[in-house]
């Protein structure tokens, strides 16, 4: 008799769970979910009368509020439920479930990220066990009300070395905070996307002539769009592609400062749609703008980008905002990069490779998945291996045997062996990767002494990232090469702020 097919006997060794056993537990979980949300609706409609939105005339009636701790379990057993099958699926699917065609793999990443980002389903958790326990009134919803014996249970557990220096780091972040708005730029934080912005971003719309007598006008405008003709398309990596665009002219410069970004809109099934892009290539490549793109499962952009053929058209406008490089304006420039993040620092890269007047150092940290993730490997140790300018320290999640470089995320020893201790020399850490990378990176530089107005974070939320690990009324860097340190008299720092 075939083994396989004999009748599962009680007492028998556990059998390996089969694909059919993974679909049964994951469509009885999801149903479980699904049922809990189900009776939460069903109660909320009871409770208003089937939505009967002119009961709230009166402003102080809230009848689903008191549902609040059963939504609080259908929302924490739903994301919970996000995670657990899209692994278990990922399992009935065997090595084919990574396959990025798929989508599991996005889902369970997306779901796990959740799972640990947002804290969220963490506080749901608390929320449920605690009002449980002790009643809806114990909640501090905000996080308003120290938990102070957690914190003298912490502290209990430092020794007297680590105390005298959380005891000091709080003293500095009350003297900080003392400060209040008077620390704060009046500009900074007043532009969404760009919130280290101490001025709106600069527009390079000048006409020069190069001494080969070829006159050079911007390509692009940040107020109008342009369209740009896709001239080549190149796989840079599996998951990314490299789209070099033709500017309008074969001798026009992009018109944006080195380190700034652009925006691109296309026109998706009847619907426009628009993303930020670092570009890669230098302002000064004349004639054309190159774009690096992350291919992204169920993304809009990323995945018209993939279709998209040489001669077809895209809009673009910028510059948008970034960091504004200026040669010979900083001794050195430290970029913390990771994967698809390596985009704004290759176009620095490149712009001080390509000129050999600008004494500016750079020293590169970039994290990749692995080793054939590096982006542009071949033509970033070329400029290494002949220019004493560029320092290159590549990290890696999966290191291949015989590695000479990091293995694993950028963390506190790496950030100190490779990056130039704040010694008084003007210095600029300019990081892009994910929200992860940087509140870790941030922990780990505030650690090692480098100041706060040293660092400049792409992306929405990094005057709010600072702010988070070095206290609310710090410092911050400026999207210039001004506020940088330059010199030191004792231990007290002095600035050059040109933003402020
Ligand atoms: C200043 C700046 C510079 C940038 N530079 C670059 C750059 O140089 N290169 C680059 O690649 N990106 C860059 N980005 C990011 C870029 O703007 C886009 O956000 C990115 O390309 C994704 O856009 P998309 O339209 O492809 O994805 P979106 O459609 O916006 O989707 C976002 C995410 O949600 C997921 N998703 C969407 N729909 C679903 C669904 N139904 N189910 C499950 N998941 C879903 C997608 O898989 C994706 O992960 C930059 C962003 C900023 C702010």
């Amino acid at each position: 008799m075939n083994q396989s097919h004999a009748r599962y006997q009680p007492g028998d060794p556990p059998k390996a769970a089969t694909s059919i056993d993974y679909f049964g537990e994951s469509v009885s979980d999801t149903n479980a979910s699904r049922s809990l949300l189900f009776l939460q609706a069903e109660a909320l409609d009871k409770a208003t009368n089937n939505n009967d939105w002119s009961i709230h005339a009166d402003l102080t009636v809230a009848p689903r509020t008191e549902y609040l701790h059963w939504l609080w379990q259908a929302k924490f057993v739903a994301a919970k439920n996000v995670s657990t099958v899209s692994d278990t699926m990922l399992r009935a699917c065997g090595g084919s479930g990574y396959k990025t065609d798929l989508g599991i793999e996005r889902i369970l990443r997306d779901g796990k990220a959740g799972w640990v980002m947002g804290p969220s389903n963490e506080v749901l958790r608390q929320f449920v066990g605690k009002t449980t326990l002790m009643g809806m009134e114990v909640l501090d919803y905000w996080e308003q009300v120290p938990n102070h014996r957690a914190v003298h249970h912490e502290i209990k557990k430092m020794t007297l070395h680590q105390r005298k220096q959380l005891a000091q780091d709080i003293l500095k972040d009350v003297e900080t905070a003392e400060k209040g708005d008077a620390a704060k730029h009046p500009f900074q934080d007043s532009d969404f996307e760009n919130p280290f912005n101490t001025c709106p971003p600069a527009y390079n719309n000048r006409e020069f002539k190069t001494p080969d007598g070829v006159n050079h006008a911007p390509g692009l405008n940040p107020d109008k769009w342009t369209p740009l003709v896709l001239k080549k398309y190149v796989d840079v990596s599996d998951k990314m592609a490299s789209f070099m665009f033709s500017l309008p002219n074969p001798s026009d410069h992009t018109g944006c400062y080195t380190g700034q970004y652009v925006i691109v809109k296309v026109n998706i099934r009847g619907k426009e749609h628009t993303r930020y892009f670092s570009p890669v290539s230098r302002p000064n490549a004349f004639g054309q703008i190159e774009l690096v793109l992350r291919f992204e499962t169920q993304g809009l952009m990323s995945q018209h980008f993939k279709a998209l053929k040489p001669g077809d058209k895209v809009e673009f406008q910028g510059p948008c905002g970034g960091f504004e490089y200026e040669p010979n304006k900083l001794d050195e420039i430290t970029l913390l990069a990771s994967g698809g993040g390596i985009t704004p620092g290759m176009q620095m890269i490149r712009d001080i490779m390509n000129n050999p007047d600008d004494k500016t150092k750079i020293n590169l940290l970039y994290f990749s998945d692995n080793y054939t993730e590096i982006l542009y490997r071949e033509e970033l140790d070329s400029y290494a291996a002949k220019d004493s300018r560029l320092r290159i320290v590549y990290t890696l999640g999966e290191a291949p045997e015989n590695w000479e470089g990091e293995e694993g995320f950028i963390d506190t020893q790496m950030i100190d062996k490779h990056v130039t201790k704040p010694d008084g020399i003007k210095h600029k850490i300019v990081m892009c990767g994910g929200p992860t990378m940087s509140i870790s990176c941030l922990h780990s530089l505030r650690s090692l002494g480098f100041p706060s107005h040293y660092i400049f974070i792409y992306g929405q939320f990094g005057t709010e990232q600072v702010r988070t690990v070095y206290g609310q009324n710090v410092q911050l860097s400026g999207h210039k090469c001004d506020n940088v340190l330059w010199a030191t008299v004792g231990e007290k720092f002095l600035f050059r702020d040109a933003g402020t």
